[in-house]
């Protein structure tokens, strides 16, 4: 039954629930099993150097294979997971895959970076740098490898107590990314209050830019702010050559998207690597350190 593991007053069920309320509570319930039992899959997409065309790197996506509904999107059961406070296991298993993939990639010859998206409940937790360190220890894996995706939102859900949390991981050499922007605050001025190394302009404002690139606005904006702040600026969302060949023009530094692959599965981002590398030839260099 839904209501079984369940131990907060929030989570009981009622039958006046929806059909929606009631599978996500279901969802909070059931994640640490889901974990246990192997249903928690990330996949990777590449992250790309327009200039170079070299592979920097992944992000890491979260996809859960579940028994009665099948595969499930992230946007489905994070933020339920968010709002009962159980996200918490989820990010850690996630961490733990990426690291444990970084320290494959080093066993090969192979330099990659592995981006993890956070949700504003880790930056709420003042033992979670703590954690990241000794995981980092543990795989033995170079801090600079490792990249938080923070949403601008979540740094500013309770902003005083996830600005000395930012900055510890940034202090244990851990590189931060801040995602969707565009979307949010949006706000200049908190950019230079954080230890920010890369800016990833949101799907949706690619996504129209890519309808008019003529205006781009926006996209040359942050282009500019964050080359004035000495930040990395990634596209995200690019589904087509054109948009590519744009950003290019305009200088964006990093591209992911469907032009250049969906979100795979560990040994097909493997496969997918080889055949790139194969058929650009190793002067792209998809092995080299990233010159960011
Ligand atoms: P995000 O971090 O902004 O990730 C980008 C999303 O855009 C991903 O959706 C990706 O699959 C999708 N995408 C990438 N390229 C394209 C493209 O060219 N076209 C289109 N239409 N979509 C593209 P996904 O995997 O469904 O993830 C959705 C969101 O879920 C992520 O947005 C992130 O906020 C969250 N998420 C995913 N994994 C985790 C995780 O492990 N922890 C946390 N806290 N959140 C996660
Ligand atoms: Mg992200
Ligand atoms: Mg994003
Ligand atoms: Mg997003």
């Amino acid at each position: 039954g839904v209501a079984r593991s369940v131990d907060r007053p929030v989570h009981v069920y009622r039958p006046s629930m929806g059909v929606e309320a009631r599978r996500q509570l279901e969802f909070t319930s059931q994640i640490r099993e889901a974990i246990a039992d192997g249903q928690i899959h990330v996949h990777y997409q590449p992250k790309i150097s327009l200039s170079s065309g070299q592979v920097l790197g992944a992000e890491a996506l979260v996809r859960w294979q579940h028994p009665h509904y099948g595969a499930l999107r992230p946007d489905v059961f994070i933020p339920a997971l968010e709002r009962t406070g159980r996200i918490g296991a989820l990010t850690e298993h996630v961490l733990e895959q990426g690291l444990r993939t970084i320290a494959g990639w080093l066993e090969q010859q192979v330099r990659m970076s592995v981006a993890v998206n956070l949700s504003a409940r880790s930056l709420a937790d003042s033992g979670f740098p703590e954690l990241v360190g000794s995981a980092l220890r543990e795989h033995g894996v170079p801090p600079e490898l490792l990249t938080f995706e923070l949403t601008e939102s979540a740094v500013m859900e309770d902003r005083d107590r996830a600005l000395p949390i930012v900055q510890r991981l940034h202090d244990l050499g851990v590189r931060i990314s801040i995602d969707d922007f565009g979307t949010g605050y949006s706000s200049l001025a908190y950019l230079r209050d954080l230890p920010v190394d890369e800016v990833k302009i949101d799907r949706g404002c690619i996504a129209e830019f890519a309808g008019s690139p003529g205006d781009s606005g926006l996209v040359r904006t942050v282009l500019a702010l964050g080359h004035t702040l000495g930040l990395v600026v990634v596209a995200e969302g690019v589904e087509d050559p054109q948009t590519r060949d744009a950003l290019i023009s305009l200088e964006c530094d990093i591209v992911q998207g469907y032009l250049y692959s969906r979100p795979l599965p560990l040994d097909a981002f493997g496969e997918w690597l080889t055949s790139r590398t194969r058929l650009t030839g190793p002067a792209t260099g998809a092995y080299r350190v990233p010159v960011v």
